[in-house]
């Protein structure tokens, strides 16, 4: 199989009424990769799809398939010869065709002269024996899987899918995500996929580009970027976090769980430690003995237990902290469930500690 061309975002910008809502984003998706574009609503993902897809045009850069410039330096290419493949959020099938015609529909010779692509296409979808339904016979399931094989017929090089499983329920999302994946990936396409949603660009991206208004903030595989944030609405994309304040003194910053090494920040600089409630843990050996170091070189800090929920696999517990009356959040496993009132000692995983300046700018995400 050949190897599709690599697809280049290059300094886009994208004005509209005198705002950048896409603010000079460089990209590229490698050849069979799928890449994430991941970010809050607004922030600009599908403006730059759109110019990607050559629906919409740029203020300024350039878009390359390959060596080639589709887009930018004064010359546009029509949509339709991009060699790009599109699945939109609202992918409406063509209500009075059949499911075989509407799969077919991008192909020379339509159904008649592609039935064996098409059956192929629909039985890696598990839709085989649907060729002649029409779309009001099928669920939303299975009309989403037959605008994704329609999309993919033409065999286009590069794929370009604007949150196309947001009208799915739940339970239906996780399964057809994960056909999806593998179907791109047999079918060796490149991938650039919008999403504001987290945990799918976590399961779906070899890479992902974190946007947040109109710039990319962060690039990486998925593995990097939850481990690395850049910042701490970074790290707050992707999950809940607690964030403990300090100042930064001789490069250590004092808080309830002990000194912090805080280098490269300033004297009387503030500081945020940035945890995610999953790292931070109940220290069940030491309850009743007080605070005092702890095996994970840092120190025991109590707190109140003042709510906790059930939420099936884990509990939620908060804690107010009697250092500072801070409320921090822990997810333990579902097997505890304190009352409120307990008092708990707490320690935290260092490893997985962030530290942040206490001003840097988030963007308001
Ligand atoms: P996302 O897909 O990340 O939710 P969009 O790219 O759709 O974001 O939109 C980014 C910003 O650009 C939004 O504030 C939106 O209102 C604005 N925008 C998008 N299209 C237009 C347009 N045609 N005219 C004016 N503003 C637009
Ligand atoms: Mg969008």
């Amino acid at each position: 199989m050949p190897s599709p061309p690599r697809l280049r975002i290059d300094a886009i910008t994208r004005h509209f009424d005198g705002r950048d809502v896409v603010a000079g984003v460089s990209l590229e998706v490698a050849p069979g990769q799928v890449t994430c574009l991941l970010g809050p609503s607004g922030c600009g993902k599908s403006t730059t799809l759109r110019i990607v897809a050559g629906v919409d045009r740029q203020s300024s850069g350039r878009v390359l398939v390959g060596d080639r410039v589709v887009s930018g330096d004064g010359f546009h290419l029509a949509p339709e010869r991009r060699g790009i493949g599109l699945m939109f959020q609202d992918f409406a099938l063509f209500p009075h065709l059949s499911v075989g015609d509407n799969v077919a529909f991008g192909l020379n010779g339509g159904l008649r002269g592609n039935r064996r692509r098409v059956e192929d296409l629909l039985e890696r979808v598990d839709l085989h024996g649907f060729i002649d339904t029409y779309p009001h016979q099928l669920s939303g399931g299975e009309q989403q899987r037959v605008a994704l094989v329609r999309a993919l017929a033409p065999r286009p090089a590069i794929m370009l899918m604007d949150e196309p499983f947001s009208g799915l329920d739940n339970r239906l999302r996780d399964d057809i995500r994960d056909r999806t994946l593998s179907l791109l990936k047999e079918e060796n396409t490149s991938v650039l996929l919008v999403t504001h949603e987290p945990d799918e660009a976590m399961r779906m991206a070899d890479e992902i580009a974190l946007m947040r208004t109109g710039r990319i903030v962060q690039q990486g595989a998925p593995y990097h970027i939850y481990n690395n944030p850049v910042d701490r609405a970074a790290a707050a994309f992707f999950s809940d976090i607690n964030v403990v304040r300090g100042i930064s003194r001789g490069a250590l910053t004092d808080t309830p769980f002990g000194q912090f090494l805080t280098p490269g920040h300033a004297d009387g600089a503030a500081v945020e430690i940035v945890i995610r409630p999953q790292h931070l843990r109940i220290d069940f050996d030491r309850q009743g003995r007080g605070p005092g170091p702890t095996a994970s070189d840092g120190v025991a800090a109590r707190g109140i237990v003042e709510r906790a929920r059930f939420m099936g696999r884990e509990s939620l517990v908060e804690f107010r902290m009697d250092y500072d009356a801070s409320l921090l959040k822990a997810t333990v496993p579902a097997v505890f469930l304190p009352r409120p009132g307990t008092p708990l000692w707490l320690t935290l995983r260092r490893d997985r500690c962030f530290v942040f300046p206490a001003d840097r700018a988030t963007g308001g995400l």
